[in-house]
């Protein structure tokens, strides 16, 4: 069922997976429904909401960003969305995997050490490894879903951008107003809203978006902030 729903799925979104993809991702169910039970992982359960609002939301990502070789960081991942799910159609993919719970990043390593698929699994506070010289500016891509509003999401984000790299947000379709509240922020921080794709989840009349922000100068020395004042004086 998971198989059958990711391979139409994948289709309908002109994503090709690797021919080990099915059974990885059957892996990265099983893995998941495991850990959810013994700790609060994702709300979504069960194969076919697995497939299609975790797996497939994940794989749109790859229609508008061709990620193959790039060096991306996963931020907020929690259990491994966007960025396992797009690992696994994208083997290639030079990942970082970040989140600030420690249970969750542990799960994490385990389970792509015993899928054979390497990553950096980090554990931390975005605001805080966006400003260690190791992570700051050195990535492709920043993903993110599901983390904060787009203003504050930009300053976790965007530090650990190259210039010319990407920040992709992973957002709802309804997501004008926010996206429009953060545009001074995204000027401030180095970057330009460059494009906002918009998708259904195959199988669902779900709408979704990325919101796609390009790195055209370097994040002022001064963000991140730490995530209080981040919250309380949003850019
Ligand atoms: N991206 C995943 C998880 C979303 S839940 C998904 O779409 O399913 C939000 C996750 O972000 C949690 O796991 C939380 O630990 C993490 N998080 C929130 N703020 C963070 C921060 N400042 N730094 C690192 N991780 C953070």
């Amino acid at each position: 069922m998971l198989e059958e729903i990711l391979a139409g799925g994948a289709n309908a979104l002109g994503i090709c997976l690797p021919e080990e993809a099915p059974e990885r991702y059957r892996a990265y169910y099983d893995a998941l429904s495991k850990a959810n039970r013994q700790f609060n992982l994702t709300a979504i359960e069960g194969e076919e909401q697995t497939a299609r609002l975790h797996f497939l939301d994940s794989l749109a990502v790859l229609k508008y960003a061709a990620l193959s070789g790039k060096r991306v960081v996963d931020v907020g991942t929690g259990g491994g969305l966007p960025g396992l799910a797009l690992k696994l159609a994208e083997p290639g993919l030079d990942l970082t995997l970040l989140d600030a719970t420690e249970k969750k990043v542990a799960f994490l390593a385990e389970l792509t050490e015993r899928l054979g698929l390497p990553c950096v699994c980090l554990c931390g506070r975005a605001e805080e490894l966006g400003r260690a010289p190791e992570y700051r500016e050195r990535f492709d891509v920043a993903v993110s879903r599901a983390v904060a509003r787009l203003n504050s999401l930009a300053e976790l984000c965007m530090p650990f951008v190259k210039v010319g790299g990407h920040f992709l947000a992973m957002k709802a379709a309804d997501s004008d107003s926010e996206i429009a509240e953060a545009e001074t922020a995204l000027v401030k921080l180095g970057g330009r809203l460059a494009d906002i794709r918009e998708y259904t989840i195959p199988g669902t009349d779900i709408r979704r978006r990325v919101v796609i922000v390009e790195k055209t100068a370097p994040t002022p020395a001064a963000y991140p902030r730490r995530w209080a004042a981040i919250q309380k004086r949003a850019l």
